[in-house]
């Protein structure tokens, strides 16, 4: 699951650019679409910095729509989210900070999210590792290829807090 943010393109200088969600403004990269594909006012999906996909205006207003649904009524939440997730911590929060600028019962809000570290365990000698290469995990003690992920794929929430 990918977490990208609808978003209202508001200048162009491609391969740069602003976009616009809830009064927030964000500068944007725009190297990831043709150039010439966007003109001011075209809605995105901006992830990780980066417009990704150009939507229509009744998509953009859908998903926010579901965003809001989410957000509304959390007063604190605490996520764990593992950093093989495929979930974008930062997406996630600029999402949650926009929402909250809108629904002034939301402004004490907090997200608090902790990042799980991709650890494997290793098959052949029973050390457990950290890694960075989530893609070639070898063991750091024996170097073997048969090693086992323990944690790093969390996404989940810790504990919310909710308007009751
Ligand atoms: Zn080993």
């Amino acid at each position: 699951m990918c977490v990208g943010v609808p978003m209202q393109i508001t200048e162009i200088n491609y391969p740069a650019g602003v976009a616009e969600a809830k009064g927030v403004k964000r500068d944007i990269g725009l190297q990831l679409m043709p150039e010439g594909s966007l003109d001011i006012g075209d809605h995105v999906i901006v992830h990780v910095g980066f417009a990704i996909e150009k939507i229509d205006r009744a998509l953009a207003d859908e998903i926010w729509k579901s965003l809001d649904e989410i957000l509304r009524v959390i007063n604190a939440v605490k996520l764990k989210i593992g950093n093989m997730s495929g979930i974008v911590t930062d997406s996630l929060i600029f999402a949650f900070d926009a929402v909250k600028l809108e629904h002034s019962l939301l402004s004490d809000a907090r997200i608090v999210i902790e990042e799980i570290l991709t650890v494997y365990e290793c098959s052949n000698c029973n050390s457990s590792f950290e890694v960075d290469n989530i893609y070639f995990p070898t063991c750091s003690n024996c170097e073997s290829l048969n090693v086992t992920l323990i944690s790093g794929e969390e996404q989940h929430i810790e504990n919310v807090e909710m308007e009751v």
